[in-house]
């Protein structure tokens, strides 16, 4: 039979079903369909699922995933958004060194605050949302080739504020760079004291600075790095009694806000008043480095540091 003799014969017959089992399954099929144009994976030119920023200093749309992948700072004009505290131990400890100190350390609601909300509610509810136990992470790990105390807080707990579970665990974090003849790093962000526990946080001021006057006295360095922002009772002790303290980019750092101090002074406040780049130029801090490049300069200074420390010791 000719080709063309059976399409005229299907002709005749195109009202009969055609005697061909539907396939079980539609992928049995699927090689001989045009691909759809919505679904494939490879494809650049898809909108990707995830969420957008908005650079608040460069009105730039950024994607969360390269934010990410740029350790949070805008690709376009450099800005420095929040980066989280088990982020940013993942950019400068070298992978599976860390061994994290008190991490089940939670907080006791002594004085039974009670506010807008319990404190003990306020605790659960940023338990949940931020997956961590308290304001900071402490733990002993290798930052490039040297093995460091570190702490680091987390602006996303309660506003990084220091209770007595922050104080407690950077005390011990120092104590225990004291003890194993380790540096200390300390990179902070907080609104200060947590006002639930009144007096019991104002202790830890004492308590931590306290510690890191014993590190001092064995020759050991500190180094504290200030992001932002870094104020109040957390700027009046440990964050500013850094061997060298290091602010990122454009950081709020200062003890009161600018419009108390406007308010007590009525005076007007010079421009760039408590930027980091302020307190460089007025001799508070030593250096302003970029998220980035943060690590390589934490392993020249501790390089340094400790090479003093150990002559010391030898002499
Ligand atoms: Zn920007």
């Amino acid at each position: 039979m000719s080709k063309t003799s059976l399409t005229r014969k299907l002709q005749d017959v195109d009202s009969v079903p055609a005697a061909v089992t539907p396939p079980a399954h539609p992928t049995e099929t699927s090689f001989v369909r045009k691909p759809k144009l919505t679904t494939g994976k490879s494809r650049k030119r898809d909108i990707p699922e995830g969420l957008w920023q908005k650079c608040p200093k460069c009105a730039t749309m950024l994607y969360d995933k390269e934010l990410d992948a740029n350790l949070k700072v805008c690709l376009k004009c450099g800005h420095h958004f929040a980066i989280g505290s088990r982020e940013r131990i993942h950019s400068l400890v070298e992978t599976c060194t860390f061994e994290e100190m008190d991490a089940g350390m939670t907080s006791v609601d002594v004085l039974k605050f009670t506010g807008v909300a319990t404190y003990t509610s306020k605790l659960e509810a940023y338990k949940k949302s931020t997956g961590l136990k308290d304001a900071v992470i402490t733990g002993v790990g290798t930052i490039g080739t040297q093995r460091v105390a570190l702490g680091v807080m987390d602006f996303s707990f309660l506003g990084g504020s220091m209770g007595s579970v922050v104080g407690e665990k950077l005390t011990r974090v120092i104590e225990a760079g004291t003890d194993k003849g380790l540096p200390v790093v300390i990179i902070s962000t907080s609104g200060g004291a947590r006002m639930y526990e009144g007096m019991f946080s104002l202790m830890q001021m004492a308590k931590t600075s306290a510690a890191l006057a014993y590190h001092a006295r064995n020759k050991l360095p500190y180094i504290s790095v200030l992001t932002h922002p870094t104020t109040a009772g957390v700027m009046a002790s440990y964050a500013s009694l850094g061997d060298l303290i290091i602010a990122e980019p454009g950081a709020m750092i200062g003890f009161a806000g600018p419009r108390v101090i406007k308010d007590t002074t009525q005076a007007e406040l010079p421009p760039g008043f408590q930027t980091a780049e302020f307190l460089l130029e007025h001799g508070l801090i030593d250096a302003i480095v970029p998220r980035k490049e943060l690590k390589d300069a934490l392993c020249g200074y501790l390089g340094a540091l400790m090479a003093g420390h150990r002559r010391e010791q030898a002499a």
